[in-house]
């Protein structure tokens, strides 16, 4: 990677070549992204290359296009550049044929990113492997990477064979988040969390994402993924990754990739049962704001014989000095009553409230919100007006959104050639071997598919463990309220 002046990076790649360009990771994520990057960053110049099932000619894919870009409003000279240039191609990609004459098209070094789904990107990098790559190819993976340990390690083996691994992005866009980003900053870049950030003050750890959105028309993927592999198996770890690493001394490829790895590979299911440590669910019809959604088994596309969960949850332990002890509970779901996406941090309690101050004393908790971004400390205080009272106050700190979407983030370090973000082979692999207990659990039967109503916060007996600390809204549907002006911590 070059640098401009002012810090500007430079991008290693010419041509971005987007398989599956017909699709809805294309047109909803990536292609907005790319026209932010190229707003945000005009030194770039890009050419883009799409390809993809449907026979559209030039003009519809830049009708396309222009409607993915208007979302983020891309504009700028770099972004006609690319619209001048940019070139669509319909071919069965999993052929060598269908490969090769798409890759002819592309002016090298070329990002193949692989905005297809999982089983047609394997087969797509059978293709690769045996049609060869022009030098300083990079190559672009989504989630999931594989189906399971062995299949991840096999196809970790296969893209060795294409090109090496710091030119292979494994991408998860949870990693480009603002709020992730923000946590190595929040954690070390002072005096005042990190020497409280271990078993000795901390009593529980909970990740959760909960999601107002039901199924939303993506039956093919998500009834063959769940909850669990959607959510928790990839974007989940990687965020507990952030929240439990030892202090990397840079934030280098290298260093940082490091610091997860060793914690992912501490990582494994609580107590070494992962009957009693996980939970899934499935939502039956209700009701989620205004809207009024079928039963999960009652939409487009789902065979109620697969069984699959739309609420998972699974509590790990990170069996290091720092950690033993602290429970960590990932947890995700669709079809809840209100969004919750958040690192809740729950501290022991304090070792002695002096004789006098009367009123509870709960727990000091920590949010990290992940969306919209910002911190809250919950801490119990002396009551406004009456000294003797125990009252909770809240402290808020807003994190800038950045300039960049998390898919924009991530997108940058694939053109840049830089991995930090990406998720390297060996702990795409870990994340498969800390759940896989898990999912065989689940497959056997042992775990029950429970069932929760649309709207609501999942089975009723669920109501435990993550509810700790929650602040009481008077709407219930944002998590966190706005920020009034001039807030902060
Ligand atoms: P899609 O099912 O929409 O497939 C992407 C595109 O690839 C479709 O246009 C599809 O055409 C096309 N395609 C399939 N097979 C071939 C082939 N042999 N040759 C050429 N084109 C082909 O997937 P998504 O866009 O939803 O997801 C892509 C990847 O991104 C997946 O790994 C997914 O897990 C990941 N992802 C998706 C997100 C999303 O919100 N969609 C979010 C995060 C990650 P056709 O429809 O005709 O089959």
């Amino acid at each position: 990677m070059t640098t401009a002046p002012g810090g500007l990076a430079i991008q290693t790649v010419r041509t971005l070549l987007v398989l599956g360009a017909s699709g809805d990771l294309a047109a909803r994520l990536l292609l907005p992204a790319l026209g932010q990057l190229l707003t945000v960053e005009p030194v770039r110049r890009l050419r883009l290359v799409g390809a993809g099932s449907e026979s559209w000619d030039a003009d519809a894919w830049r009708d396309r296009l222009r409607t993915s870009f208007g979302e983020p409003n891309a504009h700028g000279a770099a972004v006609d550049d690319l619209l001048a240039t940019t070139t669509y191609q319909q071919a069965d990609l999993t052929t060598d044929e269908g490969l090769r004459s798409v890759l002819a098209t592309c002016e090298p070094p070329t990002a193949i990113y692989f905005a297809l789904p999982p089983a047609i990107a394997v087969k797509v990098c059978a293709a690769l492997e045996r049609i060869g790559t022009p030098e300083g190819t990079v190559l672009a993976l989504e989630k999931p990477f594989g189906s399971d340990e062995a299949s991840a390690r096999r196809l970790n083996d296969q893209l060795l064979r294409i090109v090496g691994e710091n030119q292979v992005h494994r991408v998860d866009h949870f990693l480009g988040r603002t709020t992730v980003l923000n946590l190595l900053g929040a954690r070390f870049a002072n005096r005042v969390l990190e020497p409280l950030w271990s078993s000795e003050h901390i009593d529980r750890i909970d990740i959760v994402y909960d999601e107002e959105l039901a199924l939303e028309n993506r039956a093919r993927y998500y009834d063959h993924a769940g909850a669990l592999v959607d959510m928790i198996q990839s974007h989940l770890l990687q965020v507990l990754a952030f929240v439990a690493m030892e202090p990397p001394a840079t934030t280098s490829e290298a260093d940082l990739r490091d610091a997860k790895g060793t914690v992912l590979r501490a990582t494994s299911v609580w107590g070494g049962d992962p009957v009693a440590s996980s939970r899934r669910a499935r939502y039956t019809a209700g009701r989620v704001g205004d809207r009024d959604i079928p039963a999960y088994v009652d939409e487009p596309g789902v065979d109620p014989a697969n069984d699959t969960e739309t609420l998972a949850e699974v509590t790990l332990t990170v069996a290091n000095w720092r950690w033993a002890g602290v429970p960590f509970t990932l947890r995700s779901g669709k079809a809840l009553g209100m969004r919750r996406r958040e690192i809740m941090v729950t501290f022991r309690p304090a070792q002695h409230v002096p004789v006098g101050l009367e009123g509870e004393a709960p727990p000091d908790v920590l949010h990290v919100a992940l969306a919209p971004e910002c911190i809250l400390l919950e801490l119990n205080m002396n009551g406004p007006g009456d000294p003797d009272t125990l009252s909770r106050e809240v402290m808020r700190a807003d994190f800038d959104p950045g300039r960049l979407d998390a898919y924009g983030e991530v997108l940058r370090g694939v053109l840049d050639g830089d991995p930090s973000l990406s998720i390297r082979g060996d702990t795409a692999e870990e994340c498969w071997r800390i759940l896989e207990p898990v999912l065989a659990a689940w497959r056997s039967g042992a775990v029950p598919l429970e069932d929760y109503p649309a709207g609501s916060s999942g089975p009723s007996e669920w109501r435990t463990g993550t509810d700790v600390g929650l602040i009481p809204l008077a709407d219930g549907a944002a998590r966190f309220p706005a920020p009034t002006s001039g807030a902060g911590a």
